[in-house]
């Protein structure tokens, strides 16, 4: 999976660092220790130790449960007990909650040994367990066999050009695909390297991108803040400029930030579309044109189809569905949930629960998640984004979320939270949507809210609002 011998910088944390060979001999020697052991779990720090305990894991064929170091109490009660890890493994000094309390603990240091190049078990075999964010309803462990890592790794990298030469920063948290998977798998496979910032910081950032890196990753309230700056700091505009690629991913990136961003720097940053369930799905090529609001076209290997709500599945060019997938990237089942596994597929295709369309070009867009995305008003289908989208056009909206709520009339009525840029009557927003958009995709409530309840990729949790 990684060949883990060269002399380059495999991973930079702050001052510390470890090229691939030294990767190899730290990881290894940590691995000889895990053999056997049915399944563990990671206290997933941003640290260079969470990075060795993952490969070490992966060497040794032991499934590794990535934990959220800010997890609540109930939610790592469900997982303890969900995937039962026979240790949990943390960087000296990690002080770990009361939860994990009947979980030994095994310390990750960075003492060299012999790199054995792994071989086996079979690449269909559990590789890693990651709970899904929670967004709509509980987390579910996805179980990600080898296979999937390695098919969606190379699949983006085909996409994107990455190579060994790429220094990719980014400052996710490394318990999700986004960071983890991609963020630190992705340049360890590549031979290249990861610049970890720790903490998101703009000034870092530049920082890292006036050095040697040459990608970043981030999730849109990461891009947001860059919009936010990049008018007005001009060696943050110069900084990512410079960059390679500039890549987004988890949620939507609104195209408000997208145009200013580019305006700014030159650059427009490329978006792909992805899940824990099925890694990554589609992609803006790197070589392609770059459209705002538009995740790109299926990657090497995968196949994308929009099916409406009785099964059949939607040809036409605009035609709005919900995306299913198919191919080596996918997840092999939800760990001791037979039932939403089950539920999860139809004919072997992936519902994803995301609504998109396609551009007569092949180019997808999502429209937003059935759970709490679309909403059936007057007859209508209306999806949250495009509502979301035009409301940022307008100066006065810093955020905004759209949802819907029962209306004896329409079924569903638009309310639109918004967390305001300066003071601006409702009616303002409700006409400049009907103004932009149509009539009846106007928000008929606009609730003004001090900011929107994210969970930690800064997605919205609509679940949560109006609670
Ligand atoms: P849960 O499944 O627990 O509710 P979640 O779906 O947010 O949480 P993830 O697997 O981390 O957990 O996120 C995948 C989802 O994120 C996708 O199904 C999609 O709704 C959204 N997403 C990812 N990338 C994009 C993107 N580029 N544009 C819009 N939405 C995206
Ligand atoms: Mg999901």
């Amino acid at each position: 999976m990684f060949a883990l011998s060269s002399d380059r910088v495999a991973l930079r944390f702050g001052d510390r660092v470890l090229t691939h060979a030294e990767l190899g001999s730290c990881a290894g020697a940590l691995a000889g220790q895990l053999s056997g052991l049915p399944r563990v779990a990671i206290w997933a720090t941003p640290t260079i130790e969470t990075c060795v305990a993952v490969v070490a894991a992966l060497l040794a064929g032991v499934p590794a449960v990535p934990l959220n170091p800010k997890v609540g109490e109930r939610e790592l009660a469900h997982i303890v007990a969900d995937s039962a890890p026979a240790q949990v493994l943390a960087a000296p000094g990690a002080s770990l909650p009361t939860g994990l309390d009947s979980v030994p603990r095994r310390d990750v240091t960075l003492d060299g040994g012999t790199f054995e190049p792994f071989v086996g078990p079979d690449d269909e075999a559990p590789a890693l367990i990651v709970y899904t964010s929670g967004t709509t309803g509980s987390p579910k462990g996805v179980v990600l066999p080898r296979r999937a890592l390695v098919s969606t790794l190379d699949a983006v990298a085909e996409a994107w050009q990455w190579t060994s030469d790429d220094v990719l920063v980014h400052a996710l948290p490394l318990f999700h695909v986004h960071g983890l998977i991609l963020g630190v798998l992705g340049p360890l496979r590549r031979g290249g390297t990861l610049w970890h910032l720790g903490k998101f910081s703009t000034t870092e950032l530049a920082r890292a991108l006036d050095g040697d890196a040459t990608m970043m990753f981030g999730v849109p309230t990461m891009y947001h803040r860059i919009a936010e700056e990049v008018g007005s700091n001009t060696g943050l505009s110069a900084a990512l400029g410079k960059a390679r690629l500039l890549v987004s991913g988890s949620a939507a990136l609104p195209v408000r930030d997208h145009e200013r961003i580019a305006a700014a720097t030159g650059q427009r940053v490329v978006e792909r579309y992805g899940m824990t369930e099925t890694l990554m799905n589609t992609s803006v090529r790197a070589d392609a044109e770059r459209r705002p609001g538009a995740v790109g076209v299926p990657l090497p290997g995968v196949e994308v189809r929009l099916v409406d709500d009785h099964g059949g599945v939607l040809d036409e060019p605009g035609a709005v569905g919900e995306i299913q997938v198919r191919g080596p990237n996918l997840f092999t089942e939800y760990l001791n949930r037979p039932d939403a596994t089950a539920e999860a597929f139809a004919d072997g295709w992936f519902r994803t629960g995301d609504v998109g369309t396609r551009d007569p070009d092949g180019y997808y867009r999502i429209v937003g998640r059935k759970a709490t995305d679309i909403i059936k008003s007057g007859g209508y289908k209306i999806g949250a984004g495009e509502i979301e989208n035009a409301l940022l056009e307008h100066p006065a909206v810093a955020e905004v979320a759209v949802t819907g709520e029962p209306d004896d009339d329409l079924g569903e009525r638009i309310i639109a939270w918004v967390v305001p840029a300066r003071e601006v009557p409702a009616q303002e927003l409700v006409d400049h949507v009907a103004r932009l958009l149509t009539p009846h995709k106007r928000p008929r409530v606009v609730r003004f809210v001090e900011s929107l309840p994210r969970n930690d990729m800064g997605k919205v949790m609509k679940r949560a609002l109006g609670t």
